[in-house]
């Protein structure tokens, strides 16, 4: 029975739900009663019968259904989302569901009752009833019975869009009764179908960029392999080898970007933390755009503030690669000969921490604002002709602006279309110790230095840094501005000139020579430029110069500089240190054991430790390294260990050679040398027990560096128990 409900299962007290309970099943009773005695007075043919008791629980009974019926009729006008009218065949308003209001504007619709819908829309004049929906609405009300049937129309407001149905409906007999008009929003559907075909056409987009993006380098990969394979002149060799170089170094930094845009977009793209020291690395960021800078003949100047301290905590490479972005961008969209300035300050807020603020700017292309808002969002160049003309994957700003933020600062421009353009971002930091960065020079008696560029950047750089360090310091614009500078000092001269070698008139070769045949001598010439110092060597030392610093000039690199060239001591030093690091690459009698699988990574890395003089001995997987440690523990002085290897991969080795019972298992250095790059991986790396990590592809340079913290006395006696 419909009234069967379990008490636990109602929410009224125990004796009034058995009343209740009662009641109906006495109605029900009642009801079935009715309904035979009926049965039988029909069945009878015996009408007269009907009695007026039997009457009146008829009624009682029609009357409950009709109000049932209407009761229902109401919960559906109350509680239909989408507004729904009817009109009867003379276009009169009959009814309405609740959501009306909003369409009409008025809060209770039942004073429309009767009303003609032209008065409605004359009087209320709701949006959604345009012209031509009411004259549709008209026409099927109004038109010849043949014409009518169901009629479809999608109505837009200024905020939203409706799909509308007209509804015609007949009476019993067949005769037309009215429309029912049922106006369903799709606002938000119209707007989720625009979003989806906006990304479906970004991605489109997107993958045909990435394609190109990808193909141009292998296809230059490809070519010049192809080349330099049939070709039997060294020179040719050489020049392809040097191609197939840079374009791998830009496959790589396009699928690096992809990676670290997916990782944005799954939220998972995280920070490590380190003391770094942060001109260090700037110099680093710097060296690898420096030859774009050269190549565009553009005047690249860094300044940094002093107070921005020597070491810094946070993560270095994510820094540089905001950094490196804003600076390959600016090379990039600058024509030749154009200027770039990087500029680092500090700015000190004692409530929430000291802040750095990097700014990038560059005499370029420059940007339109309505440009300008687009760019950080990912796949977004200026406009459609950039990828044509500059290439790009338009992935760079956006991974800045993800790293800048997770920093706890952000990122902005300052632009205008064909006046150059001026990045700029701040993040917070920890400073790494209270020192200063900019020491001063430790000799400085009798210091006079002039500087000599074309670039007044470079000059105003000068004019800037010299009296920091606490030394006097003219400029000249060119050579012959320098040399009547230095005729016309006659009792306190120039000891130390910092001369730019690309200069117009006379260059700075030219300008050594005059200089040395003036001060006899004496005074101590250092070339600065962007140029490789090998290209000018032979032809700079045999005019003069003293010394070489690659542009752009960093306060600590002029400083070292000074004081080398003052104090003879402190040159033996450097010269020491030098040595020192040259040392590094040489581990002549120690054995290093590399586990890998893919025979063509053995190779390159055993051509390029091939220099260091070690012992290379290879193990093809996990489960090999791990047997050849235990046959001989003591021979080895390090191991290279790949991750993703069969039979055995690099994390369990290294757990199972930390765990071995013998000395070495727990001192032999083990470095990760895998494509899995990301910083849980390094970290997986460090807590299977090993003491550092590379990335491949494997870059020379970074290899023979993790040999030199490794094998340091101190890494060396690390423990790993
Ligand atoms: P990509 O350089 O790979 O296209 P980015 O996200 O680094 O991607 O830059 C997005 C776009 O911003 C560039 O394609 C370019 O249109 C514009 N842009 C970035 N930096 C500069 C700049 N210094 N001068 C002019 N336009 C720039």
């Amino acid at each position: 029975m419909a009234f069967d409900v379990s008490h636990e299962y109602v929410n009224i007290p125990k004796d009034e739900y058995d009343e209740l309970l009662q009641k109906l099943k006495a109605a029900e009773v009642e009801k079935n009663k009715l309904a035979r005695e009926l049965r039988t007075i029909i069945k009878r043919n015996e009408i007269d019968k009907l009695n007026i008791e039997t009457h009146a629980a008829l009624n009682k009974i029609i009357t409950g259904e009709k109000q049932k019926q209407e009761m229902y009729v109401r919960l559906l006008l109350e509680s239909c989302p989408d507004p729904m009218f009817i009109f009867d065949d003379a276009a009169n308003f009959l009814l309405g569901t609740r959501s009306t209001r909003s369409i009409i504007g008025i809060d209770d619709i039942s004073i429309l009752q009767g009303r003609k819908l032209d008065s409605i829309v004359e009087r209320y004049c709701p949006p959604v009833f345009t012209e031509e929906l009411t004259s549709l609405v008209k026409e099927s009300i109004f038109s010849e019975s043949g014409t009518k049937g169901k009629k479809y129309i999608e109505v837009s407001t200024e905020t939203s869009k409706y799909q509308v149905t007209i509804l015609p409906f007949d009476k019993d007999d067949g005769e037309f009764a009215g429309v029912l008009v049922i106006m369903h929003d799709i606002t938000e559907l119209m707007r989720s179908k625009e979003i989806a075909e906006q990304a479906s056409i970004a991605k489109g987009e997107f993958l045909s960029r990435m394609s190109h993006e990808m193909r141009t380098p292998m296809n230059a990969i490809i070519g010049m392999t192809n080349i330099a394979k049939n070709s039997h002149d060294a020179e040719k060799k050489e020049y392809c080898l040097d191609k197939i170089a840079g374009a791998s170094r830009h496959l790589l930094g396009v699928i690096n970007d992809i990676l670290d845009m997916s990782k944005i977009e799954a939220n998972k793209l995280e920070l490590s933390s380190d003391t770094f020291v942060f001109e260090n690395m700037l110099m680093d960021v710097t060296n690898v755009i420096n030859f774009r800078v050269e190549e565009k003949n553009q005047t690249f100047v860094v300044t940094l503030d002093d107070t921005i301290p020597e070491h810094i905590h946070g993560d270095e490479l994510r820094l540089a690669q905001v950094i490196t972005n804003l600076l390959t961008n600016a090379t990039k969209f600058t024509p030749e000969g154009g200027t770039i300035t990087l500029h680092a300050k500090n700015i000190p807020d004692p409530e929430n921490g000291p802040m750095l603020q990097i700014e990038v700017a560059d005499t370029g292309i420059g940007i339109s604002p309505e440009q300008q808002s687009r760019l950080f969002t990912s796949f977004e160049q200026a406009d459609g002709g950039t990828a044509r003309k500059y290439g790009g994957t338009g992935l760079g700003l956006a991974i800045s602006r993800r790293i800048v933020e997770l920093m706890g600062g952000k990122i902005w421009i300052e632009s205008e279309l064909g006046h150059g353009a001026r990045f700029i971002f701040t993040i917070r930091y920890e400073p790494g110790d209270a020192k200063p960065r900019v020491k001063r020079v430790v000799s400085k008696d009798g210091v006079r230095i002039l500087a000599v560029d074309d670039s007044p950047e470079v000059r105003e750089y000068f004019t800037d840094i010299m009296p920091s360090l606490g030394l006097p310091c003219d400029v000249a614009a060119d050579g012959y501005e320098a040399l009547h500078l230095l005729q016309n000092q006659s009792n306190n001269p120039y000891t130390i000139f910092f001369i730019d070698w690309q200069m117009p008139h006379m260059n700075g070769i030219e300008l050594t020579r005059e200089i040395k045949k003036i001060t006899m001598d004496n005074a101590i010439i250092i070339m600065i430029s962007v140029a490789e110092w090998s290209d000018i060597e032979a032809e700079a030392t045999q005019a003069g110069v003293d010394r070489f610093i690659s542009k752009p000039l960093f306060p600590s690199i002029l400083q070292n500089c000074i004081n080398e060239c003052t104090t003879p001591s402190l040159e033996e030093t450097g010269l020491q240190q030098t040595a020192i690091l040259q040392n590094n690459r040489n581990y002549h009698g120690q054995t290093f054991m590399v586990a890998e699988d893919v025979e063509i990574n053995r190779e390159i890395i055993k051509e390029i430790l091939e220099g260091t003089g070690a012992a290379i001995v290879f193990a093809e997987d996990g489960r090999e390294a791990v047997t050849m440690f235990a046959e001989q523990p003591d021979k080895y002085d390090l191991i290279l260990m790949d991750i993703q290897m069969p039979e055995m991969d690099g994390y369990e080795a290294t757990r199972i050679i930390r765990s071995s019972d013998c000395a070495a298992a727990k001192t032999v250095p083990i470095v990760a040398m895998t494509a899995n790059v990301f910083r849980e991986d390094v970290e997986r790396c460090l807590a299977a027990g090993m003491n550092s990590h590379i990335g491949k592809p494997i870059d020379a340079d970074m290899l023979y560096k993790t040999l030199g913290s490794c094998l340091s006395p101190k890494a060396t006696g690390a423990d790993f128990r």
